[in-house]
């Protein structure tokens, strides 16, 4: 059986030469995300060409997703990129009217339209978390902070408010012209930090239509607010995923608010039919060592039990010592938590109603490939990918092979968990032996072999959205039409 739960590996210095994407690719990642707090347009677009050169050569599908930085609000820099440390009770001062490049011990530079949105009593995460301050008195051009928690403090740290509050605006002017080169290296998704509400989804999905793309768009769920009842339902609805961004938003809500919402974000996302990925921090220790610890292997454990679709990795594999062994780590831990009950069984939707063909269909479809005994694979002929997102909903042991033509199909579903895409050219084929030729090509595959039966959906036309009416159960081996 193969692995259900993906993984979302990010490319940095440490893995950018082709031999290493080959490798990862090899190891098992799914999708790659191109992290553009780092690097420059260019070399992001050397990234996608290799990564889209080497799935063809290893005739894998290989996703590409675009990270947009974001209103990542940050200090300025230190003087001569000294480094200071600030020791607990020491008092530092944020200013917006100081050099952007002249800080030292007793404070640093501060945009100034964030510095309205603090107050006093308010307390301040640094360096994601690992300094705190309260904020002690303002004036108009600064905050005067009493350090609660001390450490060393370089330049251009990032700042986040406990409980949320900063309210930069979701995308920069950086990321308006990132979103054109994700656009032009032809990116299956685009992640958008900092999500507010779904406006910002609604601007970001406009930008790239005029950029003349039809990338999928995950909010990155990062800032308190967005896990609101008032924000979260219209972000969910509005993009195509969410990432539970545990960096950032463990730092606005704290860490141990992040075990329930973590849950509670892959179920609302698994409902709503929209794609999840979970981030950061997954297996942190494989920067520097060669192994994981015991509490990295059950974070991603748990994270494939909860339901994601997939499993990030960031420094991991982008600037650690071991992105391979990291990916081979990982597989290995997802593959394990798999053979638990758990995460193959459903108790999805058994008690709703739907409201199109196409998605009663392959719900239905699951529930025969579930219950009915030797199906082997499901096998779900698409134009857009949706009907395999609806399947992946649901939890089961059996493998969705997403069979599909149009450019960028296969790319997409490479993140639902449970879909395995292959490339399939449906409209070469005269009608009467597209079902034999797909049950073929699972043959080919070696997935399955005589005697197992093979569901299939399909539409009347091939390469239709939505078009998705059609559930047939064969037995290879026999005569298929
Ligand atoms: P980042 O987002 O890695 O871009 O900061 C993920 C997170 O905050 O967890
Ligand atoms: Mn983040």
């Amino acid at each position: 059986m193969p692995r259900r739960t993906k993984i979302l590996a990010t490319l940095g210095p440490a893995s950018s030469d082709e031999s290493c994407i080959r490798e990862l690719i090899l190891a098992g990642v799914n999708v790659f995300r191109l992290n553009f707090s780092h690097g420059t347009a260019d070399e992001h677009c050397l990234r996608a060409k290799s990564i889209r050169k080497i799935a063809q050569e290893l005739k894998t599908p290989v996703g590409i997703l675009c990270d947009m930085q974001g209103p990542k609000i940050r200090i300025g820099s230190f003087i001569d990129d000294i480094k200071i440390d600030l020791a607990d009770n020491d008092r530092f001062i944020l200013n917006s009217q100081i050099g952007i490049n002249s800080g030292d011990q007793n404070g640093v530079y501060i945009a100034s339209d964030l510095l309205a949105d603090i107050g006093v009593d308010d307390i301040l995460l640094l360096d994601d978390g690992r300094l705190t301050f309260k904020v002690e008195s303002r004036d108009d051009h600064s905050v005067t902070c009493r350090v609660v928690q001390g450490g060393v403090l370089s330049s251009k740290k990032g700042v986040n408010k406990f409980g949320g509050g900063l309210s930069a605006p979701a995308l920069t002017e950086k990321d308006r012209a990132d979103i054109k080169t994700a656009a032009a290296l032809n990116t299956d998704y685009l992640a958008i930090s900092f999500v507010r509400s779904k406006d910002d989804i609604e601007e970001t999905r406009n930008l790239l239509i005029e950029a003349g793309s039809q990338a999928r768009i995950i909010a990155k769920i990062e800032r308190a607010e967005a896990i609101t009842e008032q924000f979260l339902p219209g972000i969910i609805a509005s993009a195509d995923g969410v990432m539970v961004a545990r960096g950032d938003l463990g730092v606005e809500i704290g860490d141990a608010n992040l075990v329930a919402v973590q849950k509670q974000l892959i179920d609302a996302a698994n409902a709503a039919n929209k794609v999840v990925i979970t981030a950061t921090q997954m297996m942190e220790s494989m920067i520097t060592a060669p192994t994981p610890t015991r509490a990295e292997v059950f974070d991603v454990a748990n994270a494939v039990l909860d339901g994601t679709d997939a499993v990030m990795l960031s420094a991991e594999t982008a600037a650690g010592k071991y992105p391979v062994d990291t990916v081979k780590a990982m597989a290995r831990v997802i593959e394990g938590a798999e053979r638990h009950p758990l995460a193959q069984r459903s108790k999805h939707r058994i008690d709703e109603t739907f409201s199109s063909i196409d998605e009663s269909l392959a719900l239905a479809a699951m529930y025969v490939a579930n219950h009915l005994r030797g199906v082997k694979a499901v096998i779900c002929m698409t134009a857009t990918g949706f009907a395999p997102l609806i399947m992946s909903r649901i939890t089961s042991s059996l493998p969705i092979y997403a069979m599909a033509e149009k450019p960028g199909t296969c790319e997409v579903t490479a993140l639902y968990k449970g879909v395995v895409p292959i490339p399939f050219n449906a409209s070469e084929l005269d009608p009467s032996q597209v079902n034999h030729r797909a049950v073929e090509t699972l043959r080919e595959h070696e997935v399955v072999s005589d005697g197992d039966l093979v569901l299939i959906t399909k539409g009347d036309f091939v390469n239709v959205h939505g078009g998705t009416n059609t559930l047939k159960i064969v037995r290879v081996g026999d005569v298929i039409q």
